[in-house]
Formats: C-alpha cells, structure tokens, sequence
C-alpha cells in the first residue's frame, strides 16, 4: 500500500500497512479456502476454563476495572506458574504485571525502556508487531536474519555479535521462534546471555509458546541462565498457553524495577484489562501437567500431519521444534516469490498461507518461505493436505 491511501498516518508508521493477515483472511472468506494463515486454534480451551470466567462474570468479579498490576490471583497463580516449571521465583507484588495479551507487555515493554534512537536487535524474520513497537517506541530495528541450516532457521551468533553497537539498548527475543518453529538451545542461549551481560543490555522476551516445544526441544527461559534475571522482562500468553487468544490476557515476569517501568507504559496503554477472563487464567495456570502434555500431544499430531502433508505436495519443510507454524520453502514447487505464490494459492488450492517475506526488513532472505499454521482440527488440516496435493 503507498502513503497516498494513508494520507494522515505519522511517518513513525508510515512504512506499516494493513497487515498481511487482513488481506489473506480477506482472501479466504471470498474464495472459500481453508485459513491457515493467521495463527489461532479453531477449537477453545479447555470447558472447566471457560466454565471459571462464567462464573466469574456471573459472580460480579472483574466487570469493573481490576486492579492495575492485574488480579492478586492471576498474580500468583503466574508467579507459581514460573516457579513450578523452571524454578524461577517472582514476588507476584512487585514482580508481575498482567496485559492486555502479549501484544500489549511487548509494547508496554519497548514504550517503557526504549530512548529515542536507541537500537533494539530482533532476529528477523520477526513477529509483526515487534518492527511497529519499536517504531511507535522511537526506536532503531536492526535486524539478524535466522538461517536455514540443515533442516531449520539459525542464529549466526557473529552477526549477532556483530549487530551490537554503542546505541544497542535492548535485545528482543523470540522463544520458541513465530514463524520459523526455531527453539533456542541451551548453548545459542548461553552466547546470547554472555553478550547481554557484557554489553549491558536489556532483554526482552517473549516467550508465548513455551508450552509448545516438540521432541527433544526444551523450552529454556532466558531469564534462568547466569546475570539474566536482572536484566530480562520475560512476557507469557494465556491466549497461546490455553487457545483462548479472544480473551488477551497476557503477562510480564521481571524484577520490581523493569516491573515498574513497564507498569508505568502498560497503565497508559489499556491501564486495564479482560476482568473476569484474568480468573478463570489464574486457574487455568493451575491445570495438572496433564493438562499441558496432551495439549503439546495434540499439536504435536497436528504438526506431523501438516508436515507430512506439505512435504508430499512438494513443498521443502522446515519441521518446527516449537509454536504451531511451519515453515517451507516453495522453491521445489518451481516457484520463487512467496507473496506472489500465497495470492495465487486460494484460486489454486483453496487453501491459505502467509508469506514469510512480511515478517523481514531484508525481503528478499524471506522470499521463498511460506507459512502455514496448523491450531486446526484434524479434519480441516487433512482437507487442507488433500487440497495442497494438486500442486504436485
Ligand atoms: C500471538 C503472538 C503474540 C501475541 O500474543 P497475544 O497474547 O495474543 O497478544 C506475541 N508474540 C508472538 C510471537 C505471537 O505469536
């Protein structure tokens, strides 16, 4: 889209259009397609979940403004949550602040830490919002691209390295990786801590699909590894951990410093938000593990059946280790242009898929990759597989 259809939108966002997602959605419903191109589950979250915000909002707790920091249950409910899995420890007073969605602690976050000028490093290709937070924060982007490499998207830890200057304020990090599917390992997460700690920088990262890692991946938060914890806002999602992303109820663990300062951002964004859905989360927090294994099990099936799918259609898959994306790589398909494929797609195979190249400052590193999202049920991603099977 050029400014001309955006006469009144400020320069700070001028570069940022309708997203992808609008127009592909858009796409969907005009040809009949199956969608997998945004990212939300087709089926909610567990019934006694659902069942606790009823009866919240039947009860008269949350309809009118919670609390700013968020509800004290919720509070410690998520500091429980992150001592309970990976032996970090919050006050939930001081410690933790529940958002408006992930969306909301990202900006709130960036808002809060970011001066004018300062760069912020976020491995591209890069969730959406990331670029216009930075952008709205006055901030500078600098981009690290992750690369293919045997099966999957890498860091390169000397671009990394390499990316640091004076101005570097924040790294922005992305936990497992939307849309790549890249989990961290243990040893790319110990040279990202060693370079923070060095560089005295902050660390931002989201980490919504910590409960979605596959095979031998682990899910590590950054906020566990040497010098971190004083330094890391590390943010969560219920609408990603529980499949209720309508409810945006989200979170940030850090100390009470960071805590305050993304406070103070977060309190002019939405000051509040999502009452009565922020208790029945703080008891969705609590589910057995159980709860969490089959969920995992379920996306696990999901993935491996998209996988397979795409694989036999004759796309090149890059299997995720974690999140509920996949990316491929269309040039088997004797195609190049992933924006050009994915407007094509619809009228092809009645199926819908989103460019990778969106999600890069250096369009052309993205260009022949294609995401797919597979939150779906069974039945649509086997349609969806039948469907994509004409291609080859
Ligand atoms: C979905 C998503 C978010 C936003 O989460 P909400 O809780 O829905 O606001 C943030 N980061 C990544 C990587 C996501 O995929």
């Amino acid at each position: 889209m050029t400014s001309s259809t955006r006469p009144f939108l400020n320069r700070r966002l001028a570069e940022f259009g309708t997203t992808i997602f609008a127009e592909m959605s858009a796409l969907a419903l005009r040809t009949g397609s199956i969608n997998l191109g945004q990212g939300f589950p087709d089926t909610d979250g567990p019934e006694e979940v659902r069942e606790a915000a009823v009866r919240a909002l039947r009860d008269g707790r949350g309809n009118q403004y919670p609390p700013g920091p968020g509800i004290p249950e919720l509070r410690t409910a998520i500091a429980a949550h992150q001592e309970r899995r990976y032996e970090l420890s919050y006050d939930p007073d001081t410690e933790v602040l529940v958002t408006a969605g992930a969306t909301e602690a990202i900006a709130a976050s960036l808002l809060a830490l970011l001066e004018p000028g300062d760069e912020v490093i976020a491995f591209e290709p890069y969730y959406d919002s990331y670029a216009a937070c930075i952008a709205m924060a006055g901030g500078k982007r600098v981009p690290v691209t992750l690369r293919p490499h045997e099966g999957s998207f890498r860091l390169d830890l000397d671009e990394l390295r390499a990316a640091v200057t004076d101005r570097t304020r924040l790294l922005l990090i992305n936990t497992p990786h939307n849309p790549t599917g890249t989990v961290l390992t243990r040893e790319e997460l110990t040279a990202i801590a060693e370079l923070a700690v060095e560089r005295d920088l902050l660390v931002v990262t989201d980490e919504v699909y910590e409960h979605l890692v596959f095979d031998d991946a682990e899910h590590l938060p950054l906020a566990t590894f040497p010098g971190m914890r004083e330094r890391t806002v590390t943010i969560g999602s219920a609408g990603k951990s529980f499949s209720f992303t309508g409810w945006k109820v989200g979170w940030v663990t850090a100390t009470p410093a960071l805590t305050t300062a993304v406070r103070s951002a977060k309190q002019f964004l939405t000051y509040v938000a999502s009452g009565p859905f922020q208790y029945a989360v703080a008891e969705a927090l609590a589910l057995p593990d159980s709860y969490f294994s089959a969920f995992r099990a379920d996306m696990l099936a999901k993935r491996d059946l998209l996988a397979t799918g795409l694989a036999e259609a004759g796309f090149e898959v890059f299997k995720p280790a974690g999140t509920y994306f996949i990316t491929t790589d269309i040039r088997p398909l004797g195609e190049t242009d992933g924006f050009a494929f994915c407007r094509a797609l619809p009228e092809r195979a009645g199926v819908v898929a989103i460019p990778n190249a969106v999600f890069y400052d250096h369009r052309e590193a993205g260009a022949p990759f294609v995401r797919f999202a597979f939150c779906k049920q069974t039945g649509v991603l086997e349609e969806a597989v039948k469907r994509l099977k004409a291609l080859a």
